[in-house]
């Protein structure tokens, strides 16, 4: 994948609608604040709308517990979203109509390589470290296998975008990528199908994330293009890193956000996002600080990178 220049600038705005997805895996960080922060400013600052969506999809990984810490941390910084919260655990049979669509017209084929097989094939791994998959099972199943997984055919696609922060990208998913999941061998809807899906179904216009989904992108813009969806304008924002130069997550160990002191966070996430708010703002009060962060944004000095 290529990410190459400068970002191309909003202009006309006819209509914004936004949102911030996450997964309840675990509570927020302040890798997150700064998505949820991005994202909300982004549609706030044009007047436009910004929707609440839980990626419970992933039954095993999600808790009750975490949905509702999330809930509570992003009342308790001031963030307001419009309408219910969508939880995609609620959405199966919208992903099954999906993946019967592309069943339909032959776009998926189903899978029976394990981990183990498509790691020992050594076409090396994508960007997002899965195994770029050697095309076995695309033809038909090897005799005496079970299907597992459910993959979309990739050809010889190129995509291109052009990305709000990070400039011109492109990517050639048959050789960086190949045929990737849709459903997974435990029977759970994949991410790139259920964010595709899900986005579409809401209407999301822009979708303003960290940079550490830019590899999936691709991926999804094909994906929309499969299913005869829109894509949306796509934004995607520095990636906050720990000391050690690892991204913050439940993996290396991020601290959750503090939710009794919220507005030094709230300040600390402007900066990460290249904003230059007066040094009292830290002092103000929630209200103040929302209404002066909604007014003063400006993608433009978003950072590709967070400073190290
Ligand atoms: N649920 C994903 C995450 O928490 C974000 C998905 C998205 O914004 O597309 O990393």
């Amino acid at each position: 994948m290529r990410v190459n220049g400068a970002g191309a600038h909003l202009t006309t705005m006819p209509h914004y609608r936004g949102r911030f997805a996450p997964s309840p895996t675990g509570p927020l960080h302040f890798g997150s604040l700064v998505a949820a922060l991005g994202s909300c400013l982004d549609a706030r600052a044009v007047g436009g709308e910004w929707l609440l969506r839980m990626e419970d999809v992933d039954a095993p990984r999600c808790t009750v517990d975490a949905a509702d810490a999330i809930l509570h941390a992003l009342d308790a910084f001031g963030f307001a979203w419009d309408g219910s919260v969508a939880w995609q655990s609620e959405r199966d049979a919208a992903y099954a109509a999906a993946l019967g669509q592309l069943r339909e017209r032959g776009m998926v084929f189903p899978c029976a390589c394990t981990r183990r097989e498509l790691a020992d094939s050594r076409l090396g791994v994508a960007t997002d470290g899965a195994s770029i998959y050697p095309g076995t099972c695309r033809d038909g199943l090897p005799a005496g296998r079970d299907g597992r997984a459910w993959r979309l055919r990739v050809n010889q696609e190129h995509v291109q975008f052009v990305d709000r922060v990070q400039g011109a990208v492109e990517c050639d998913l048959h050789h960086e990528v190949g045929d990737f999941v849709l459903r997974r061998a435990d029977g759970v809807f994949a991410y790139q199908l259920v964010v595709v899906v899900d986005d579409a179904e809401a209407g999301i216009t822009h979708i303003v994330r960290g940079a550490d989904l830019l590899a999936s992108t691709p991926r999804q813009i094909f994906l929309q293009r499969c299913l005869g969806l829109p894509t949306p304008d796509y934004a995607h924002l520095p990636v906050v890193l720990n000391a050690a130069g690892e991204k913050l997550s439940k993996q290396t160990l991020a601290a959750p956000l503090n939710t009794v002191q919220p507005l030094s966070q709230l300040v600390s996430a402007l900066h990460v996002l290249g904003q230059r708010p007066p040094a009292d703002l830290v002092e103000s009060s929630l209200d103040e600080f929302w209404s002066w962060a909604i007014s003063h944004w400006s993608l433009a000095l978003v950072p590709r990178q967070a400073p190290l």
